[in-house]
C-alpha cells in the first residue's frame, strides 16, 4: 500500500491519575508506526523517568529560549512548570507520513487544534469521577489537599471534553487500548486521507 503522504496528529488529554501514561504505553506496543511525542519541561523529573524518554527536562532559562526562538508547536504553564511541544520533532515526522501523539493538557490540546485543524483530539475519562478520586488516593504519594487540588483541575478539564472528537473511558487499560487503536484505524480510513490510493485512475 502507498505510504500517508503526511502523518496524523494526535492529541490525548485527561485528568491526572486517569492511567493515560500506561494506556499509551499499551498503544504503542500494539503499534510500532506511531511516534510519541517526547515534551520539554522544567519541572523536575519523578522517580523512574529518565531525560529524553518521558520528557526532556529543561531550566526556565532554556525553555523561555525557546518560546522567544517560536520552537513551540504549543506550551502551557501547569502547576507552576512549563510544558511545550517541539515544532521541528512534530513536522519533521508528519513530513515524513509518520504518525504523532502529544499527551498534553487542555490548553494545548486547543492551541494544537488552532493550529492544526486536522488534529484528532482525544480525551481520557476513568469510569466514574468516584473511581478517579479513588485512584488518586490509591497512590499514597499525596497529601489531601493536593488530591483535591487535582479533583478541582479534573472538574475544570472536564468542561472542556465537548471540544474533543472522541471519548475514551479507562476502565481496563487494554481495552482503552483498543479504543485508542480503532480511534486511529478509522481517521486512517477517511477518504480525504487515502485520496493518493485512487490517484491516477
Ligand atoms: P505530569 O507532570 O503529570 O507529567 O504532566 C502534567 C500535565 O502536563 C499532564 O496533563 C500532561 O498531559 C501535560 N503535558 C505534558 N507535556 C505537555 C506539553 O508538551 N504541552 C502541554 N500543554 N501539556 C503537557
Amino acid at each position: 500500500m502507498k505510504k500517508k503522504q503526511r502523518g496524523q496528529l494526535i492529541v490525548l488529554s485527561g485528568p491526572s491519575g486517569v492511567g493515560k501514561s500506561t494506556v499509551i504505553a499499551e498503544l504503542l506496543s500494539l503499534r510500532d508506526d506511531i511516534h510519541f511525542s517526547v515534551s520539554f519541561t522544567t519541572r523536575t523529573p519523578r522517580t523512574g523517568e529518565a531525560d529524553g524518554v518521558n520528557y526532556s527536562f529543561v531550566t526556565r532559562e532554556h525553555f523561555e529560549g525557546m518560546i522567544a526562538g517560536n520552537e513551540l508547536l504549543e506550551y502551557a504553564e501547569y502547576v507552576n512548570n512549563y510544558y511545550g511541544t517541539s515544532l521541528k520533532v512534530i513536522n519533521e515526522k508528519l513530513d515524513e507520513g509518520i504518525d504523532v501523539l502529544l499527551d498534553i493538557e487542555v490548553k494545548g490540546a486547543a492551541a494544537v487544534k488552532t493550529k492544526c485543524p486536522e488534529a484528532v483530539l482525544i480525551f481520557i475519562i476513568p469510569p466514574s469521577f468516584e473511581e478517579l478520586s479513588r485512584r488518586l488516593k490509591n497512590r499514597n504519594s499525596d497529601e489531601d489537599d493536593v488530591i483535591a487540588s487535582r479533583l478541582q483541575t479534573a472538574r475544570e478539564e472536564y468542561r472542556e471534553i465537548p471540544h474533543y472528537d472522541y471519548l475514551v473511558v479507562n476502565d481496563k487499560v487494554s481495552a482503552a487500548a483498543l479504543e485508542l487503536e480503532a480511534i486511529l484505524t478509522a481517521e486512517a480510513c477517511r477518504t480525504k486521507n487515502r485520496l493518493n490510493l485512487i490517484e491516477g485512475v
